[in-house]
């Protein structure tokens, strides 16, 4: 007898001492991998051409034997060598199971076998004994695999005719909580394959019992029971049938078997086109980011199928990265299953595929703005930075596309808004987006520099993700209106009165500016008189293209050499600190060095930069102190 590996047996045991009510999905998961054991075999077919198969050749047949309480899942699909079913069944899989790891810390463990594919070993929910007889394509060995249970498993030659796999399960017996019995009721067994496994595409049958009038019954009809191999399923997958037809539960479960989420997708888009290009897609815009989703790890793409047959598990050609989070499937009757990668590329039916797609996507997503925007912000969660680095890349080329899906935070609404929503709220004769950046929301509202726009009733968008600052500059101009960084730009804010008496203040102060910007030696390119101050003394804004926060993104990647912003100080003329300044000039020059250095200081903890020298600062600050006292 063979071992388990160990996170097989830990999953194996799960589903042993399962107390989860829907073991029905056992069955759902043994037929879809029959399912692809035969399109793998399919698909091999049509490659090689000279296997003589046909899509109406294969078959899933379920076998019910009542008195050996036994049931059977039978196909005649790829089959597994003898390494294969060591391989497959001795050890996890990937897909479904992987998953499983991943997520069991998050949740609950009865949880996740609803919601994920457990796959072939969710057999053990129902069954004490679970053999799988298996005949690989071309092969003429077939090997049986056994197992009880977490002891292990056996592996031995067997005889069978033909391809394929059985997996053969030995009902487990009734017991006070369960009644195992109905997995040995065919009506039972064809509601759960009508529930969960209707769409797959090849037929999946059954010895039915069905009264039929007996044809020689004369005055009176006669009934008898005749046993008819039935078909349970429908064989129609999910996206061949009309929208109406689909039911929203069916749309769910399908999406989170298939792309294994436990959340229900936000939005679902379900299209058909005929003409030059003919497809059905099947989109899903998912609740939640998966954890790799922006890591290097994950690839986007969505499913692709020619003519029903899946050729690519995820075809990135057919999304933009910027709608990389979408889910889903398209088939189309117009591309040739041998299709290889590189030629996918250059397809021009893929292309106009997805364009439309991008279309459709991108109406989906205004529609949930406009209509449900509170789903629409826990999606912006999510997905609202890919969406933004979207409209930064490639020069801009998106920008247009992308601009009215973006949401910023807005300090006067306290909640996020879109641009145009700005623009509508602007204050008569404004012309300028005001916007300040900094780490967190918190500290960008407090920054001193916000101040005196929220008195004069402005709105400020607050930006704190790193690639904010750059979508804004890539966009340049929204509606007529272009964006004002409130650390660097000019405000434009004061009256012809205020400009002038601004002007006086300066001319009159010139030698104290000049004095301070000299002991700074070199850390700022200027000491001025602040026109964006109201009550606090100081802050430290830039001058040119690069702002404080551009610096720090700049620096911070692997490529971006040592990029500064012009570094200026502004002091505030009508704060008390001012006037000390302004008496100290005349009468302590030293101590008027140390106050700037202070003031400097102050500056950069406020724009959340670290301070170059904070021992000395403190010293600095302790001995005002001592003189104070
Ligand atoms: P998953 O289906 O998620 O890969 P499973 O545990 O259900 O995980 O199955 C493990 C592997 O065993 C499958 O990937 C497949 O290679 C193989 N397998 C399972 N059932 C069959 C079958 N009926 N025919 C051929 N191979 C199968």
């Amino acid at each position: 007898m063979k071992q388990f590996k160990a996170e097989s047996k830990r999953l194996l045991d799960l589903m042993i001492h399962s107390i989860y009510t829907h073991r029905e999905i056992f069955l759902r998961e043994l037929i879809s991998n029959a399912s692809d054991a035969m399109d793998k075999l399919y698909y091999k077919s049509l490659q090689d051409g000279d296997t003589g198969l046909s899509r109406e050749d294969f078959c899933i047949t379920i076998e019910i034997d009542k008195e050996n309480r036994s049931l059977s899942i039978t196909d005649n699909g790829c089959g597994m060598t003898k390494d294969e079913l060591e391989n497959n069944l001795g050890v996890i899989a990937k897909s479904g199971s992987l998953h499983f790891k991943q997520e069991q810390e998050k949740q609950d463990e009865i949880d996740i076998i609803g919601q994920f594919g457990v796959g072939f070993y969710s057999a053990f929910m129902v069954s004490d004994c679970v053999t799988v007889r298996t005949r690989a394509y071309g092969s003429d060995e077939a090997f049986q695999w056994q197992s009880k249970g977490a002891e292990g498993y056996t592996i031995t030659p067997c005889d069978k005719d033909s391809h394929g796999t059985q997996i053969i399960l030995h009902i487990k017996p009734n017991t006070e909580e369960e009644q195992y019995d109905e997995y040995l009721d065919p009506f039972r067994i064809q509601s759960i394959v009508k529930k969960y496994s209707d769409y797959i595409r090849y037929p999946i049958q059954m010895d039915m019992e069905r009264s039929r009038l007996k044809e020689d019954s004369k005055d009176q009809p006669e009934f008898e029971t005749v046993v008819e191999r039935t078909t349970l399923n429908s064989m129609v997958p999910v996206w061949k049938k009309r929208k109406s037809e689909v039911s929203d539960e069916e749309y769910q479960r399908f999406y989170q078997e298939k792309f294994f989420d436990f959340q229900k997708p936000l939005r679902i888009i379900h299209s058909s086109t005929e003409g030059v290009c003919s497809y059905s897609a099947l989109l899903f815009i998912p609740a939640n980011a998966p954890a790799d989703y922006y890591t290097r790890q994950y690839e986007k793409g969505l499913q692709l199928y020619a003519s029903g047959v899946m050729i690519m598990e995820r075809c990135g050609d057919l999304l933009p990265d910027y709608f990389g989070f979408v889910r889903g499937l398209v088939d189309s009757q117009d591309l040739s299953l041998n299709i290889s990668r590189e030629m996918l590329q250059h397809d021009r039916q893929l292309q106009l595929i997805e364009s439309r797609l991008e279309k459709k996507i991108k109406s989906e997503l205004e529609s949930m703005l406009t209509n449900d925007r509170e789903t629409y912000e826990t999606f912006f969660k999510n997905f609202g930075l890919q969406l933004k680095f979207g409209a930064y890349a490639d020069y801009g080329a998106h920008k247009e596309l992308l601009q009215d899906l973006l949401l910023f935070y807005s300090s006067s609404e306290k909640k996020p808004v879109t641009l145009k929503e700005y623009v509508s709220r602007m204050k008569e004769g404004q012309t300028h987006i005001y916007y300040a950046c900094g780490d967190d929301l918190a500290r960008v509202e407090t920054m001193p520099q916000i101040e005196l726009l929220k008195d004069k009733g402005m709105e400020v968008l607050c930006l704190t993700d790193d690639v904010d600052e750059f979508v804004f500059k890539t966009i340049g101009e929204y509606a007529g209106k272009s964006f004002k960084n409130i650390s660097s730009d000019d405000l434009e804010l004061e009256s012809e009165q205020e400009k002038q008496s601004h002007q006086e203040q300066i001319e009159q102060n010139q030698d104290l500016l000049a004095f301070m910007q000299e002991s700074l030696d070199g850390k700022v390119a200027k000491v001025v008189l602040s026109r964006r101050l109201k009550s606090h003394p100081v802050c430290l804004s830039t001058e040119g293209d690069v702002t404080l926060e551009m610096e720090k993104v700049l620096n911070a990647m692997p490529s971006g050499g040592q990029v500064k912003a012009v570094r200026v100080l502004e002091i505030n003329g009508g704060h008390p600190v001012f006037a000390a300044l302004q008496s100290l000039y005349e009468k302590d020059r030293e101590k008027l060095k140390a106050y700037t250095d202070l003031l400097y200081g102050q500056a950069l903890l406020i724009a959340g930069l670290p301070i170059d020298d904070p021992a000395a600062f403190s010293d600095q600050l302790c001995r005002l102190m001592e003189q104070q006292a």
